[in-house]
């Protein structure tokens, strides 16, 4: 099993870390024969806006949408999660459209750039997942095949769709592995 990290602007290395520390063969993706190599996509945290351009101007938007297709596993972080949105509030941005989603950007406020939070993160009830909001977006709908896995005080901050998985917040930037294992159960079927 390989995962790819999307490569093209964002924290793309802390996902890479965390792959690592699990043992897990992971490789960066910049363009579409990357693309080919990995079982799995990760989609960090960054600027969606950036990442969203570069993945059209390389092809990897309709690449990626391809292997979605194909079943292959995708999770995004933060902007990942707003570019795998099907819709996104008041923005025309590009993106991949693959969950049935309305995201809100920038959800917190500018007056509360960032700041941490415990959550109950439902596929692993036993302990609290610290969540890391930066600029964070939040998901103010879903659509019926969508699973709401994690809310902060009622607003939805982690969804899965079938073996789509986005977080509002950033697993990557903590020691706690368990939301990448969760998201690694669903390329192999086991957890
Ligand atoms: N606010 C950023 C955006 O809209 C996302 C921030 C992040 O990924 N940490 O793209």
């Amino acid at each position: 099993m390989r995962v790819g990290v999307l490569a093209l602007q964002g924290d793309f290395a802390e996902h890479l870390a965390t792959l690592a520390r699990l043992n897990v063969e992971a490789t960066e993706v910049r363009k579409v024969g990357d693309l080919a190599q990995v079982d799995a996509l990760i989609i960090p945290g960054g600027e969606s806006t950036t990442i969203g351009k570069l993945m059209a101007r390389y092809g990897l938007d309709e690449a990626i949408r391809a292997r979605a297709a194909q079943g292959m596993p995708i999770y995004g972080t933060c902007a990942g999660m707003i570019l795998l949105a099907k819709h996104i509030e008041g923005s025309e941005q590009p993106r991949l459209g693959l969950m049935d989603i309305t995201v809100r950007r920038n959800a917190f406020g500018r007056q509360i750039e960032s700041f941490e939070a415990d959550l109950l993160f439902r596929p692993t009830p036993e302990r609290a997942v610290r969540g890391v909001f930066i600029r964070a977006p939040i998901v103010s709908q879903v659509g019926d095949e969508v699973d709401t896995l994690s809310e902060l005080e009622g607003k939805i901050v982690a969804v899965q769709q079938g073996k789509l998985l986005a977080t509002a917040f950033h697993p990557e930037l903590t020691d706690d592995t368990r939301v990448h294992q969760y998201f690694l159960s669903l390329i192999s079927g086991t957890l």
